[in-house]
């Protein structure tokens, strides 16, 4: 199957609400005057971001899903995507697979595929995903105050206990494999954050490592309570408190806001966990555990 086949059967959609979409040399879409436009890329490789025997539907999911995800965290509004893809042959059953996959969830998020790029090589995937702000607004790493509340979504750990459940060839739950291969990335969560939070990132190393960015991006230190992070049942029976403050791969939203506004009811219908607290005191305190033993996170 020719490249251009490709392309036009499994990933020319046909939307209709831009100007130039797949088949051109570029795409044009347009701009409200109003907003800024929010860039992010995240590349998938198998073997290093995903085991080689993943399903081609969980590979298209989390390849979106991991750029949502920094979209969210920035708290931007998902428009479009172009699809960097690299195959090492054309398997049609994986590309009906991956493409009503990718679809679905793109659809789900309102944001519309327009354009990429299809070689031939060892399996990865480039997502490069845009999304629009208003004029004047958006979550950054910077923004963090002492006295601001810590504050994550959902549960920490999950995925990293999957991956630690799979490298030791054991059964993984599944309610543990889907936060490994789907996890919802917190686009609405993120909006609802964009004018309560003073700082916010999405959990993808690890909550140590990324949290460390807003204390140094925002030149303050932090407290962090063990004993008060969501974890679920299997996470809090593994007992191996790394899982869940270096494990990575949770793509949760971490942010810091005025303890007062916990009560804000833009935030009624989420999970929302308050994990600490900003200090003036530098660097990043963990009380409740000892994490001297806690490897870093790393995708080499
Ligand atoms: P060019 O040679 O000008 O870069 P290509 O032959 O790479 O063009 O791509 C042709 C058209 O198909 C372009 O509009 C490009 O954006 C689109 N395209 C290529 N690969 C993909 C893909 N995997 N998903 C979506 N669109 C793609
Ligand atoms: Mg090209």
């Amino acid at each position: 199957m020719h490249e251009f086949e490709i392309i036009d059967k499994y990933f020319n959609w046909q939307n209709t609400d831009i100007i130039v979409g797949v088949g051109d040399d570029c795409a044009i879409v347009a701009l409200e005057p109003q907003q800024n436009l929010v860039s992010t890329t995240d590349t998938l490789i198998s073997g290093v971001h995903f085991p080689e025997n993943t399903k081609a539907a969980n590979i298209a999911y989390k390849s979106l899903a991991v750029n949502l995800s920094d979209l969210a965290a920035m708290g931007a509004t998902p428009k479009w995507f172009s699809l960097g893809l690299m195959l090492p042959e054309v398997d049609q059953n994986w590309l009906a697979e991956f493409s009503a996959s990718l679809k679905l969830l793109a659809d789900e998020f309102g944001i519309t595929l327009i354009g990429g790029d299809t070689t031939k090589g060892n399996m990865s995937i480039t997502i490069h995903a845009l999304g629009v702000l208003p004029k004047n607004s958006g979550l950054l790493r910077s923004g963090a105050k002492v006295g601001d509340g810590i504050f994550v979504s959902n549960n920490l750990g999950d995925a990293a206990l999957a991956w630690q459940l799979m490298q030791n060839k054991q059964t993984v739950p599944t309610a543990l494999l889907n936060a490994f291969n789907r996890p919802t990335p917190q686009v609405k969560l993120g909006l609802a954050l964009r004018d309560i939070a003073t700082s916010c990132i999405d959990i993808s190393d690890g909550l140590l490592a990324d949290f460390g960015h807003i204390i140094k991006q925002s030149q303050v230190g932090a407290r962090i309570y063990f004993d008060q992070l969501p974890l679920s049942p299997q996470v809090k029976n593994a007992r191996d408190s790394c899982l869940s403050l270096a494990g990575g791969d949770d793509y949760q939203l971490c942010w810091t806001m005025p303890m007062s506004a916990q009560d804000t009811k833009q935030l009624a219908q989420y999970k929302v966990t308050k994990i600490g607290v900003i200090t003036q005191e530098m660097g990043l305190k963990v009380i409740g555990t000892n994490t001297k033993n806690c490897q870093p996170y790393r995708h080499f």
